[in-house]
């Protein structure tokens, strides 16, 4: 979801919206500086970390959905790899090293103009801590996984995909699009 921008970031004159000469769509226009201020989507990049037979999850301390879980994951930051962003992410979170995997699943959300990655990843040891934005992270067996209190549609869709293809010894990639009544968005 892009915010709306009023002052133009690089003179401080307010902007209007209008639709630039050549393009087709609305955009913030600088009328003082001539600035076009085009917005774009986010990504959120993260990962699954397994232990044996278990996925760590983290229990949120921030809105949105404060106190539900999720896999770590958070907004890639500018200069970052998405694989580099996954792996920060779940030290920030969870405090965790993960040996990432492949890319699992992809999931475009266009209501809320964000894109979300998820990898496969692997901890070589059961170290963990709750980091800032965690009120608590554990490891959970399947039977364990508290599918009523997840975070995230996306969360929700890649746990479900990632244990029905372990049931079944397959490893895919999954690319889809998620519907707004199906998701929020992440903070
Ligand atoms: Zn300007």
């Amino acid at each position: 979801m892009n915010s709306p921008i009023n002052y133009c970031p690089q003179c401080s004159e307010p902007v209007r919206q209008a639709i630039p000469a050549g393009d087709d769509r609305l955009r913030h226009v600088c009328d003082a500086c001539g600035a076009i201020h085009y917005q774009n989507p986010k990504v959120i990049a993260g990962c699954i970390p397994v232990f044996g037979e278990q996925v760590l999850l983290c229990r949120r301390a921030i809105e949105p959905r404060l106190g539900l879980w999720t896999l770590p994951a958070g907004f890639m930051e500018l200069g970052e790899t998405l694989a580099e962003a996954a792996r920060r992410e779940a030290w920030e979170e969870a405090q965790v090293e993960v040996d990432l995997g492949p890319l699992f699943t992809l999931f475009s959300l266009p209501h809320i103009s964000q894109v979300y990655a998820f990898f496969h990843g692997r901890m070589a040891e059961p170290r963990f801590a709750a980091g800032e934005e965690s009120l608590d992270v554990r490891l959970f067996h399947e039977h364990e996984i508290p599918w009523e209190e997840l975070a995230f549609e996306t969360v929700r869709r890649t746990l479900q995909l990632y244990f029905s293809e372990r049931r079944a010894g397959i490893c895919g990639i999954h690319v889809e699009d998620l519907a707004p009544d199906r998701h929020g968005p992440i903070g």
